[in-house]
């Protein structure tokens, strides 16, 4: 073999010098050149030399079940086998005792419950002892037995909200019981997936929601349980949790480095924010956005999830006066909690193409647009059933 390489070594070295020696008279051909000379006409389809993906897939990145205190307190009974086996295309019941179904699979779901307080709720209505043991936890399982789950759940997460929620029901990160709903969770979407037909994301909602301004992000795994059971989601709640951003992006890039996973954060409810989500000034500091700002809001948000149905978030009359669309499902008049009104000049820091706008200012002058994303729409169902289609919607609460 060897001696075949060296003969064709020197065959190639005596064209070379043949054709430099024919080159000094008419120049060197290189295949750009040739190409130039012989323009070929274009193929008669339009579509050869595309290389790009053209498979769409549709899926719900957005998806609670009763392992979100908020849903787990409204009724939802589904938890994320169930959750995953629907999306799935199997039937399964809902909470209200019906049978549902999808009219076609999904080809992917990420159940994303709260993280603050996961798999609280499905152990209270289970009547757990250690949750029974606490006066207030006796309270509401007897109000919940007594047919008062309504009065209950308002108690539950008005306590909650005002951080008088009691501290030894609190299901924190670092617990045994949350790390059981967190491994469930894992559990659940490895049990689930499969790959090439349906992909069950492992994921959470970090929900951070500082005077009622909803900044709240899903965080989603592109790895499997050996690498998101690593770890414990960022919650909001201290002190292992923050509200503030920069801290979600500082848990990722430390979720990164310890496993060599991927993890990504979208965005939702800017509708909901009073005029923090896609800010220049930001809420925590009070300060303009600076380059640590705009460099890990690029690297960890790729996509904002655009509409939901909490509100559409691409843009508004306000906005955009000559497009008779932008009044489609809005959801303007405060913020998440209803706690302060929206006002007009809150609102180019809330919808995606104002931000889109904003992103290039800010890239002109920090040298990197924050606001470069993609957009998506999710459900925000907290049924644990991605149910959207119009004659098969199962409510988004109940
Ligand atoms: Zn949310
Ligand atoms: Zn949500």
């Amino acid at each position: 073999m060897k001696a075949l390489l060296q003969i064709a070594g020197v065959a190639v070295t005596s064209v070379t010098i043949t054709f430099t020696a024919w080159a000094q008279d008419t120049g060197v051909l290189d295949k750009e050149k040739a190409e130039a000379a012989h323009k070929r006409p274009p193929a008669y389809s339009p579509y050869v030399g595309r290389d790009y993906p053209t498979r769409p897939f549709f899926g719900d990145t957005h998806l609670h079940t009763s392992f979100s205190m908020d849903a787990g307190a409204f009724g939802a009974r589904i938890g994320p086998r169930d959750a995953y086996r629907f999306a799935r295309g199997e039937e399964v019941t809902a909470s209200s005792g019906q049978p549902a179904k999808l009219s076609r699979p999904l080809d992917f779901l990420v159940v994303a419950d709260h993280s603050d307080n996961m798999g609280f709720f499905p152990d209270l209505f289970a009547g757990k002892p250690e949750l029974l043991a606490d006066p207030t936890g006796r309270k509401w399982y007897d109000m919940i037995q007594a047919g008062k789950g309504g009065e209950a759940a308002i108690e539950i997460i008005v306590s909650f909200s005002h951080g008088t929620f009691p501290k030894d029901l609190m299901y924190f990160p670092g617990t045994r019981a949350y790390r059981g709903a967190w491994q469930e969770t894992i559990a659940a979407a490895e049990r689930y997936n499969e790959p090439g037909r349906f992909t069950a994301f492992i994921g959470f909602e970090w929900t951070s929601n500082t005077n009622g301004n909803n900044l709240h992000r899903n965080v989603i795994f592109r790895d499997n349980g050996d690498k998101a059971g690593q770890v414990e989601p960022f919650t909001v709640y201290p002190p292992m949790g923050s509200d503030n951003p920069r801290d979600l992006w500082k848990w990722m890039a430390a979720y990164e480095k310890k496993t060599d996973g991927n993890v990504l954060a979208i965005a939702h409810n800017g509708n909901l924010s009073n005029g923090t989500m896609f800010p220049i000034i930001e809420s925590f500091t009070g300060k303009p956005v600076d380059r640590g700002y705009v460099e890990q809001r690029a690297k960890w948000e790729r996509l904002y999830e655009t509409t939901q149905t909490k509100g559409t978030g691409e843009s508004h009359p306000v906005l955009s006066p000559n497009d008779e669309f932008a009044s489609f499902e809005l959801w303007d008049k405060g913020n998440l909690d209803g706690s302060v009104a929206k006002t007009k000049d809150m609102l180019e820091f809330e919808y995606a193409r104002s931000a889109l706008k904003t992103g290039l200012k800010l890239e002109r002058d920090l040298g990197t647009n924050p606001y470069r994303f993609g957009l998506i729409g999710s459900s925000d169902a907290h049924t644990g059933l991605a149910a959207m289609e119009e004659d098969n919607f199962c409510d988004v609460h109940e």
